[in-house]
């Protein structure tokens, strides 16, 4: 196990200001780390520290500028207000907001075991046992949002971390929704993405199911079931409908898949008369104890590793970035007035 720490201060992305922010509001004084945990379409996620406290966060930075020309806008505001009200095991723990003329910034929990993506790929594929774990706890996850009318949109490996003890925490609630029926916007990640998005016809909480199915199957296979060099390749891929299936996958877990990724959605597991209690009862997931896991009793399958509770050595290393945006003022400040 090695641990990749580069212990300098980060001044770019005017995270001297955060510094000035923190010390005004409460006494104590943030200090930054230039470990960069990810990295998204308009900011990065760093690894951060206050001096005198011993617990580490994620602080995710957002370029106002980024969001505003990426149309962004109500995603990142909708984001900010999902996360505030939501309280889960299984997902990511958001602790506060704010921001300065520059960026936005979202203090979260900070989650040591890195992407479920990561540890997928490592592996090439995951065993039935090791599948239907994770599975199960994000069946737990998405019922809880569902329950709240909320829908996810963005369920794929890259936002699926595991916390210290190999749970799952959802993280990224950027395309997450309070919605009671349908919305249009056409948004997600190609592979994960349900017919009815594609065709624009409306979509609603069964797309979580669909990307569900996509996801276990990505999980046993090691690749996901529609794919191509080009978005459109993938979307005429899902739409056509035909899933290779690997002849290792478990009859069960091919039988699930099947009933998830159903492109009419009044036939799709998940959306019919008994909600999400089929998908629980179905039999692949037969013995799986529920209340155990929602507890987090259940032992995760990969304990992954760390040596100090700031380690960062499950994460990907990414290139620094250097800020040249040094325009003045804050046009958008009004955009943001919830943050
Ligand atoms: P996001 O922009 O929210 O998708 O975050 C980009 C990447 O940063 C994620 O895919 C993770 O690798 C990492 N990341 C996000 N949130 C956290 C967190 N709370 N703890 C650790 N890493 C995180």
């Amino acid at each position: 196990m090695h641990c990749h720490d580069r212990l300098h201060y980060h001044s770019q992305l005017g995270l001297r200001r955060i510094v000035s922010l923190f010390s005004g509001r409460s006494s104590c004084f943030l200090f930054l780390f230039s470990n960069d945990l990810g990295t998204g379409t308009f900011g990065r996620v760093y690894l951060t520290k206050f001096r005198r406290e011993p617990s580490y966060y994620a602080m995710k930075v957002l370029k106002k500028t980024e969001v505003v020309r990426l149309k962004q806008v109500e995603h990142i505001n909708s984001e900010k207000q999902i996360l505030s009200q939501v309280d889960f095991p299984f997902i990511v723990n958001l602790f506060t907001t704010f921001q300065d003329d520059r960026n936005l910034y979202m203090l979260l929990e900070y989650v040591i075991g890195g992407e479920l993506f990561s540890h997928l790929r490592k592996a090439g594929r995951f065993t039935n046992d090791m599948t239907r774990f994770y599975a199960a706890e994000i069946v737990l996850a998405i019922e809880y949002l569902h329950s709240r009318d909320i829908i996810y949109r963005d369920l794929k490996p890259e936002n699926l971390l595991l916390d210290s003890k190999g749970h799952i925490k959802i993280t990224d609630f950027g395309f997450a929704k309070r919605v009671e029926d349908r919305t249009w916007t056409l948004c997600g990640t190609p592979e994960y993405l349900a017919p009815e998005i594609i065709q624009s016809k409306g979509h609603g909480k069964p797309v979580d199911w669909w990307a569900l199915g996509i996801l276990i199957f990505e999980m046993l296979a090691g690749y996901p079931p529609f794919f191509d060099d080009n978005p459109f390749g993938i979307y005429e891929k899902i739409l056509a409908g035909r899933i290779y299936f690997p002849s290792h996958i478990d009859p069960q877990a091919k039988d699930l898949i099947k009933r998830l990724l159903t492109a009419d959605r009044t036939r799709r597991l998940g959306n019919l008369k008994d909600g999400s209690n089929d998908i629980r009862n179905h039999k692949w997931f037969r013995g799986v104890d529920w209340q155990g896991l929602l507890n987090r009793t259940v032992k995760a399958p990969i304990e992954p590793p760390f040596v100090h509770p700031g380690d960062t050595g499950n994460f990907e290393k990414y290139p620094e970035v250097t800020d040249e945006d040094t325009a003045d003022g804050d046009p958008y400040r009004s955009l943001f007035a919830n943050f």
